[in-house]
């Protein structure tokens, strides 16, 4: 039954509850003016970046972003739900919860996405564990190998094997007393059959380190080269990126996020010590995924297949991050290759020239037109190409006119 809470009883929870006290007892904190700051937990910071404000019961990061209230920072902190982070600092503060409970809904995500994480932990651990058995992993461990995926990133990227058997991860979930519901709710299982049947499986984590899902390559051909698992209470594709948990302090330390779209290809960047590298799952970058990174990153670099298709997706990322004011520039690997065998093929310098020479908006946009143009088979098509440009053009210079502007105004005002 989903439990939740009235308004009044939340307030009364958040008022007996300084945030200044609450945050002191996770790390030590110094007065500066009338805030109060700190190393922030959320990241590896040596600054201190992490402030807290007393008059507005809220904290803020300002290198990694995190912030909110003292529920928000409860939640983060202990990786709890909402109603879990009310429960805990009402015992602290000595209040009595009245419950309200709800009736329940027929709702696929009325589950505790805890509960999730920790159903995905165990299977995760499962996967890993069987791709180092002896005959029945030996499949997975060649093909590992013939990717040149090192034993040790495998046990870094927690990397597994899902059998061939079709249920053998349900009959395991049985002899460990795990509910049928709850491996269905999180995609483990349909209907009485293993969701990811012989296949290679990736761990997707948070940036908090929880097991939100799974990506799976098949090894023997059948079905989709790549699965992910479906959309949950705790993921979804559009918003989750591969190798944050790993990636995020590098992003921090280094400003800049590399974004690649395949597990082998971030695994293989960090094998080469990139570590500011993580990949969208297989899927094109979206608004989520810059929204998510700009918290860690001052600039995007993607990097795209040289085909239509990967120009086209790298025009599009261009697009989202120009409409959200984030930094981005573009930059492809040789066609026919993937970053993971450009990495093998030319080592780590090579890889890191390409991101230091990856192109502004600018020179995307303009190489895009001047390909149009000397076609010139269409003065529509040319037409439009030119207003692509400029409009990208208005749109990039406008915000730095802004930016500018803030800058010279902000001494007086
Ligand atoms: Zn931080």
């Amino acid at each position: 039954m989903a439990v939740s809470f009235d308004s009044s009883v939340i307030l009364q929870v958040q008022q007996a509850n300084d945030i200044i006290d609450v945050v002191g007892e996770h790390l030590s904190l110094v007065k500066k003016g009338r805030d109060s700051v700190g190393l922030c937990p959320f990241h590896d910071d040596h600054r201190p970046s992490f402030s807290v404000s007393p008059t507005k019961q809220i904290f803020k990061c300002f290198a990694c972003g995190a912030g909110g209230n003292v529920f928000t920072f409860m939640q983060m902190r202990e990786n709890l739900t909402f109603p879990q982070a009310v429960e805990r600092l009402a015992s602290r503060a000595g209040i009595k919860l009245q419950l309200k409970h709800e009736p329940p809904r027929e709702n696929q995500f009325d589950v505790d996405p805890n509960e999730l994480a920790r159903v995905n932990a165990w299977a995760s651990k499962y996967f890993h564990k069987t791709l180092f058995e002896g005959e029945q992993g030996a499949n997975a461990r060649q093909y590992l190998e013939s990717r040149k995926i090192s034993i040790e990133s495998a046990k870094q990227w927690q990397i597994g094997l899902a059998p061939a058997g079709g249920e053998d991860l349900l009959q395991k979930a049985i002899i460990s007393k795990i509910p049928q519901k709850l491996l269905a709710s999180a995609g483990l299982i349909a209907g009485s059959s293993d969701k990811f049947v012989n296949r290679l499986v990736f761990t997707i984590t948070d940036v908090t380190g929880r097991v939100i899902a799974f990506g799976a390559r098949t090894l023997d051909g059948q079905g989709a080269k790549y699965i992910n698992s479906p959309t949950t209470a705790l993921f979804d594709k559009s918003n989750s990126l591969f190798g944050l948990e790993q990636a995020r302090h590098q992003i921090v330390a280094t400003g800049t996020a590399v974004v690649v779209e395949g597990y082998t290809d971030c695994i293989m960047a960090h094998q080469f010590g990139c570590k500011n590298v993580v990949a969208t799952l297989g899927t094109s970058f979206t608004a989520g995924h810059a929204r998510i990174l700009k918290r860690y990153a001052k600039k995007i670099v993607l990097i795209f297949d040289s085909d239509t298709a990967g120009i086209e997706a790298a025009n599009r990322a261009l697009e989202i991050c120009l409409a959200q004011r984030i930094d981005i520039k573009v930059a492809s690997v040789p066609a026919g290759k993937d970053p993971c065998d450009f990495i093998l093929a030319q080592g780590r310098e090579p890889f890191e020239l390409l991101i230091e020479n990856a192109q502004d908006v600018f020179e995307f946009k303009w190489k895009r037109m001047t390909e149009t143009l000397s076609r010139g088979d269409s003065l529509v098509e040319n037409k439009a190409a030119i207003e692509e440009f400029l409009q990208s053009v208005a749109v990039a210079i406008g915000r730095e006119r802004c930016r500018y502007w803030t800058r010279v105004s902000l001494p007086t005002g």
